[in-house]
């Protein structure tokens, strides 16, 4: 196949399109690198089965002929989100039908990374594909998990009005190496800190629950999804739940750091408690992660080591 990675310098996007050739599809690229960076993508230089193009998805482009579209851009991480609040927006918006319209005129299928974050803060605890959130639509947050809600509800209409062949993913925090160092999210921020000696920060008092997958599990989930006939959303992340103050100390018993654990004011609208149910992926996919949260940290650490060298 021929397959357009949109996103494809970013985080899970770099680690998709080294999947997808390992598997031997030709891939082409396309990200604006407002988040993203060449460096997730420059082991493939040479790789004459992938292209690359800076494009930004809410403009109009022409691929030429695609069989696959995987949509992957979009600011993922709190920080990120917040500073780029109307182009997340855009992006999940103009961009995803920008993208659906190309799905559609080549007669490709698509798949779309969508997000735990649909579920905002929820009630419903584990959350299954059938709970339908409980999102603050005005707050801080809210141009991320507007964006990945309208973005659901765009591609379930192609889905059902052009007949297009749509796959959902609710990606849960996911980590692992070619995460930005320094963009903000808990895994990378903690690593980082305990690598440096600096004082781990937590916000709030660390009560908080999130359930982490390694990058090597939410890949191969997502790509089984992507070779599936399922049309509505499936869960993909590690069902075991973590406090944050549970994950600091994971990170400190990691990598053997004497850093302090410090503790900050709690962001507004910080989810309280977030884990998968993934029974759904389970029963249709086959699929269930196998690296727990100390093995992924240890998987992680070469690759922070490096960063945290090379900013000097
Ligand atoms: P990332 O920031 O590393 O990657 C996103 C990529 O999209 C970046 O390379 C960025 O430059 C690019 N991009 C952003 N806006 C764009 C635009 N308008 N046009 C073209 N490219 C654009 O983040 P990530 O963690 O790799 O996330 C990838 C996708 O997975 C996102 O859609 C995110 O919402 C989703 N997701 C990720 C997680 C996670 O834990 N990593 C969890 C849930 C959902
Ligand atoms: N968090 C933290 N310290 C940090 C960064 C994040 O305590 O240095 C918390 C954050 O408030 C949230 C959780 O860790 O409760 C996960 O945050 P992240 O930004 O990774 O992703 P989220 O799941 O909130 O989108």
């Amino acid at each position: 196949m021929r397959v357009l990675v949109a996103g494809a310098a970013g985080f899970l996007g770099s680690h998709l399109t080294d999947a997808l050739l390992e598997q031997g599809h030709d891939v082409l690229g396309v990200d604006n690198l407002s988040t993203g960076s060449l460096e997730n993508l420059k082991h493939l230089r040479t790789e004459r089965r992938f292209g690359f193009c800076e494009q930004d998805i809410c403009d109009p482009f022409d691929p030429k002929g695609v069989d696959y579209v995987f949509n992957f851009a979009s600011p993922a991480s709190p920080g990120d989100y917040m500073r780029l609040g109307i182009e997340t927006l855009m992006a999940g918006s103009a961009g995803t039908r920008n993208l659906l319209e190309i799905a559609k005129k080549c007669d490709a299928k698509f798949l779309h990374a969508s997000t735990s974050e649909c579920y905002g803060d929820p009630e419903e605890h584990p959350q299954t594909e059938e709970y339908w959130g409980h999102v603050n639509p005005i707050g801080p947050r809210s141009v991320y998990d507007e964006s990945k809600r309208f973005s659901e509800a765009l591609v379930m209409a192609y889905h059902r009005y052009e007949k297009l062949d749509t796959r959902l993913v609710r990606i849960f925090n996911t980590y692992g190496p070619r995460l930005q160092m320094n963009d903000g999210r808990v895994i990378s921020n903690l690593l980082t800190q305990a690598l440096r000696s600096d004082d781990l920060t937590i916000y709030g008092d660390g009560s908080q629950t999130r359930s982490f997958c390694y990058v090597s599990d939410e890949i191969d989930g997502i790509l089984r999804l992507a070779r599936s006939d399922e049309h509505t959303p499936v869960n993909i992340g590690n069902p075991v739940e973590w406090t944050i103050l549970e994950c600091a100390n994971a990170v400190l018993r990691v990598t053997g750091s004497t850093s302090k654990i410090v503790f900050l004011p709690l962001p507004q609208d910080d989810p309280s408690q977030r884990q998968p149910n993934i029974g759904k992926a389970r029963r249709l996919l086959n699929w269930e992660p196998k690296i727990d949260l100390e093995t992924g940290l240890k998987l992680s650490l070469e690759y922070f080591r490096g960063c945290i060298e090379a900013a000097g």
